[in-house]
């Protein structure tokens, strides 16, 4: 069979992974896909800088437009990241009849909706193995190999500089300030660290999660984002003595009343395999009716993880390329007629326990106007802890609620800052037991 031919957009990072894994593994990745993949056309910016890397083994072209709109092309694969140009590409990929391959969450989760239906009309793949949780194939495993169930959860450590930061201030108990400088002195951490301690990738790939597992169409715009920043080393301690660690959970689950889809930081008991995913390390832990919890761990990130999503994904089209499009894998795992219109519940809305930590002045009854506070909100106090400070006349005082709606928490949140007592605002942090 003739070789089937891809363009690359970008030689980064996954660009120049790809690029080395599909030659390093040429031989064992022909016999999977029963004809070999080449790169016949690579566009950067810098084509001097990508001619030093690859040297002259195939065309470089600082006009990706030439890659896209080369018919020799059989695949795309876009590795620039970026919504633009990434997306204008990606549509005359498509337009031109190309298959697409791309790592971009972020493109995904903005416009995945109108990119699928343009693939959709015009029978080519798009595929996406790198864009969630970089090596761990958890697309497929969504789509393919949990098929026969009713997803109930997914949750998922699925961004590694925040789980590097947590992990340190945990283990170091240093304050998130340093550990956030610390993991950008390791390459951990970008000079700009915004999209991945403010949450926002994590929930790009909660957006592409939520769509595949349920059936439904990507909604970034219903997300809600909270990062890692405002967490406090004391936090942690106390999660501790409770039992508990705090990750930044991505988490998207369906209830009676809607879908709910939140990035936030969680505390989960100590004692689940997903809270001891240390470092950059990813897991995501899916709950399905039939299997019950399964949970998958690896590398989110870097250049051969991701390029070992990448190419799986060439792979696939490589062996499906001739098959009838209805017959393929569908992109967002169902049949596109019927991807529901289940919509994403309100935070107010959604149901979870939390961790509360107050500072108050040390004096009898502050504790009993708390709780008298919460009860009226139908709160109840799952555990407690006292811990003194270093003026002896104020206190700490940590709670776990029991199950909860989020605006009832916040109704009671309101008075319970308004006493006398309490000084400055609450801290706040959701937990979830994953059961
Ligand atoms: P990167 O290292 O910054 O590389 C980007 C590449 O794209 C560079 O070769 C750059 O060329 C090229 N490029 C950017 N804009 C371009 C344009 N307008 N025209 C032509 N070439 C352009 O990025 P990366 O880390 O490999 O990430 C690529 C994608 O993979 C992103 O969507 C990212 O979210 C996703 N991803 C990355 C990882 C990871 O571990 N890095 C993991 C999962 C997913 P020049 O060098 O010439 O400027």
């Amino acid at each position: 069979m003739k070789p089937i031919k891809v363009g690359l957009l970008g030689l980064g990072t996954v660009g120049a992974g790809t690029f080395n894994i599909l030659r390093r593994n040429q031989q064992e990745i022909m016999r999977r896909a029963g004809r070999s993949i080449e790169i016949s056309m690579v566009a950067v910016r810098n084509s001097e800088k990508a001619a030093r890397l690859i040297g002259d083994t195939c065309v470089i072209v600082d006009d990706s437009f030439q890659v896209v709109n080369n018919p020799n092309i059989d695949i795309v694969v876009e590795l620039m990241g970026g919504i633009e140009p990434a997306k204008q590409l990606a549509f005359t990929a498509i337009a031109n009849g190309k298959h697409v391959v791309t790592a971009n969450k972020a493109l995904l989760a903005l416009h995945g909706n109108e990119i699928f239906k343009a693939a959709q009309d015009k029978g080519v793949m798009v595929a996406f193995e790198a864009a969630v949780a970089g090596g761990i194939p958890i697309i497929k495993s969504l789509r393919e190999g949990l098929t026969a169930n009713r997803i109930d959860w997914v949750a998922g450590i699925i961004n590694g500089t925040t789980n590097f930061i947590l992990s340190e201030m945990r283990n170091k108990g240093l304050d998130f300030a340093t550990a956030l400088k610390q993991a950008q002195e390791l390459g951990f951490a970008e000079a700009d660290p915004t999209f991945d301690i403010d949450g926002i990738d994590a929930a790009h790939k909660a957006t592409i999660i939520s769509a595949i597992a349920f059936g439904i169409s990507m909604q970034f715009d219903k997300a809600y984002v909270e990062g890692i920043r405002q967490l406090q080393a004391v936090d942690i301690s106390y999660a501790e003595q409770l039992g508990y660690r705090i990750k930044l959970l991505a988490i998207t689950k369906r209830t009676a009343r809607g879908i709910e889809l939140r990035v936030h930081p969680t505390l989960i008991p100590s004692t689940r395999l997903i809270a001891n995913v240390e470092g950059a390390m990813n897991a995501v832990l899916v709950q399905g009716d039939v299997v019950g919890a399964s949970m998958y761990y690896g590398k989110g990130a870097g250049a051969e993880p991701t390029a070992s999503a990448v190419i799986a994904d060439l792979v696939d089209i490589a062996r499906m390329a001739t098959a009838d499009p209805q017959h393929r894998v569908p992109h967002l795992a169902f049949q596109p007629e019927f991807i529901g219109t289940e919509a994403i519940l309100p935070m107010s809305e959604i149901t979870t326990s939390y961790y509360l930590r107050l500072h108050v002045s040390d004096q009898t009854g502050v504790l009993a106007d708390v709780t008298r506070i919460l009860a009226n909100f139908d709160i109840s106090i799952d555990a407690m802890l006292q811990k003194a400070t270093a003026d002896e006349s104020q206190t700490d005082i940590i709670m776990l609620t029991h199950q909860t709606q989020e605006k009832k928490l916040i109704a009671a949140l309101e008075q319970i800052e308004k006493l006398q007592s309490v000084l400055g605002s609450m801290t706040r942090i959701r937990v979830e037991k994953l059961t």
